[in-house]
């Protein structure tokens, strides 16, 4: 089982950029009802547990907020890897270097195109490790921010967001072919606000078969992953 977890990655936008590869043989938009808010946090942690935990998850420590393995799907496979995962094991480093550059570029004390750099990067050095580990275990859970990250400074600049989405395509193809169930899946989707993104409800899921999903909510996948495990592990 692969999952390439994709922050922000927009249904419209895969459409209009022609994504052959993040759209598989099912996909569509998810059902975000019942969320006040559309936060990265709590929607990848909502993802991971089957449950909405907005009403606990603090808005100034967020980003530092761990759910437990075991309150997740992934004990369900024999063996997974998850690189970079909000909640779960994000990259705490790197993506401050982000956040840093970001207050940077609206104090003026950075440039868009430094803060870019960081943000590729980053996305480079997750796409490598996702890469090595694909193959070597049950499940690989990959994240990548790279649609969120340049999104807020840039979704309206149009050659910026082809690049992107681009790359991420790129991604889903690299995988494809592995004998495995794929399931991309983002948090939220995002809406132009002039040069700049915001989060929108627009979030898009895809699984190279057709397994009838249909507007799944963010917190059904969970047990959809669970009943997908015991289907592939429990008669071993
Ligand atoms: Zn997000």
């Amino acid at each position: 089982m692969i999952i390439l977890a994709i922050d922000a990655l927009d249904l419209k936008q895969v459409e209009r950029f022609n994504c052959h590869h993040l759209m598989q043989h099912e996909y569509g938009v998810t059902d975000l009802t019942g969320f006040k808010q559309e936060r990265t946090v709590v929607l990848w942690a909502a993802f991971l547990t089957g449950n909405n935990l907005e009403a606990e998850i603090p808005v100034e420590t967020q980003w530092t907020y761990r759910v437990h393995p075991e309150q997740t799907f992934l004990p369900c496979f024999p063996t997974y890897k998850t690189i970079d995962v909000p909640a779960l094991s994000y990259n705490q480093e790197a993506h401050a270097e982000e956040r840093r550059l970001l207050k940077g570029v609206f104090d003026g004390t950075a440039t868009i195109k430094a803060y870019d750099a960081v943000v590729w990067r980053n996305h480079e050095e997750n796409k490598e490790a996702f890469f090595k580990a694909v193959g070597r275990f049950d499940l690989v859970m990959g994240y990548f921010n790279l649609a969120d990250a340049i999104g807020h400074l840039s979704f309206g600049i149009n050659d910026k967001l082809a690049a992107v989405y681009a790359d991420l395509d790129c991604v889903a193809e690299a995988v494809k072919d592995f004998d495995d169930a794929l399931l991309i899946i983002s948090d939220h989707g995002m809406r132009a606000i002039g040069r700049y993104g915001d989060h929108s409800r627009n979030g898009f899921y895809s699984f190279n078969r057709d397994v009838g999903l249909r507007r799944p909510k963010i917190t059904s996948f969970n047990a959809f992953l669970r009943r997908l495990a015991e289907d592939e592990y429990a008669a071993n």
